[in-house]
């Protein structure tokens, strides 16, 4: 580890300007070569260059590839006080991972762009590309290069490649007489956000196990891998929450939706800690990033005993309105949830 301290500076007052562009990213360098994920040879891929170079070069497959990008600014998806700089940098990389998952492949290559104030701590610099790394050596995929720019404010930008050797899965094919699942717990993220951000005071338990689903959602990528190989055709990431990603899946397939919500899948941890309210933040709380999908009922009762967390069944694809979400409780009366979900310029 010694190479990625020069000798001479403080580590913990060092600025980006001080070491510049070229040091930064050499340092960068380093540590992506210290923790290459494993994945890079999924589907007989082989990376041939790396970080480091002009450009990344691998030797492709026969397979159909993916790419996806995902920004994460200061001030608009973060802050410096609620989002340590580790998890910050584990929380874009799952986002892109989470939409890699949501068309069943897999993760390959990641570029990754930072917008640092020249004043930015390169110790945080180091911290928030540990996060990312986390997240490759975990998820076995690996960064291949990137850019730093100048910028007023903190920004990521990550560009992931992807691929799969099935059927891809798309939010244009659900279809009407389709049941909806979801992978997972919902509302969990905006839970733990709430608690970070001191909205209440919650036990000790809350605080450690929905703080992490907010800190360190877990996409998921093995349960999209198994349900583009079952069969399954439509599905969406959860990103923005329940109601406005089966939204936008129900209006890229020109069919309409409704949701039970009494049995929208809730941590219990969640629903002591939010009696109120648990209900909202799991139609309409965002970052879960677990995988809404539809399929006919048959393909569903085949589908879900084989994955490895539990997914749940909660409604169906109706014809109608292109894109309308209606929920309903137990007795089928309309339930509005009071917060609506993340629009970026709303
Ligand atoms: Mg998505």
């Amino acid at each position: 580890m010694s190479g990625l301290r020069p000798s001479g500076y403080n580590l913990f007052t060092m600025k980006v300007a001080d070491l510049g562009e070229f040091g930064v990213i050499e340092r960068l360098t380093d540590l992506i070569r210290l923790r290459r994920g494993q994945g890079i040879d999924a589907f007989d891929y082989k990376l041939l260059i790396g970080a480091g170079d002009d450009a990344a070069a691998w030797r492709g497959s026969d397979v159909t590839e993916l790419v996806t990008t995902d920004t994460m600014v200061e001030g608009v998806h973060f802050t410096r006080a609620t989002t340590p700089w580790r998890d910050l940098g584990w929380k874009v990389m799952a986002a892109n991972v989470s939409d890699i998952a949501a068309m069943g492949g897999l993760p390959l290559y990641a570029l990754v762009t930072l917008g640092l104030p020249p004043d930015f701590d390169v110790d945080d610099v180091d911290k928030l590309y540990a996060g990312m790394l986390d997240m490759t050596e975990e998820y076995r995929f690996s960064v291949v290069g990137g850019d730093m720019v100048r910028s007023p404010v903190v920004f990521i930008t990550i560009g992931l490649t992807g691929a799969t050797d099935g059927v891809l899965m798309r939010r244009s094919d659900a279809e009407a007489g389709d049941q909806v699942a979801v992978t997972g717990y919902l509302g969990s993220s905006a839970g733990g956000l709430k608690i970070i951000l001191g909205e209440l005071e919650a036990e000790r338990k809350a605080v450690e196990s929905l703080g992490e689903a907010h800190r360190r959602p877990r996409p998921d990528l093995h349960q999209g891998r198994i349900l583009a190989t079952e069969g399954v055709k439509a599905a969406i990431d959860v990103s923005d929450g329940l109601v406005d990603d089966l939204s936008k899946l129900c209006r890229a397939s020109r069919v309409s939706a409704r949701i039970q919500a009494h049995q929208v899948p809730v941590d219990p941890t969640l629903r002591r800690t939010f009696p109120q309210c648990y209900q909202d933040l799991a139609l309409t709380g965002g970052e879960d990033y677990a995988l809404i999908f539809t399929a006919p009922q048959e393909t569903m009762k085949r589908v879900l005993p084989q994955l490895p967390t539990p997914a749940t069944v909660v409604g169906d694809i109706l014809d109608g309105e292109p894109g309308e979400v209606s929920t309903v409780d137990a007795t089928g009366k309309d339930v509005t949830p009071a917060i609506g979900g993340w629009d970026h310029y709303r």
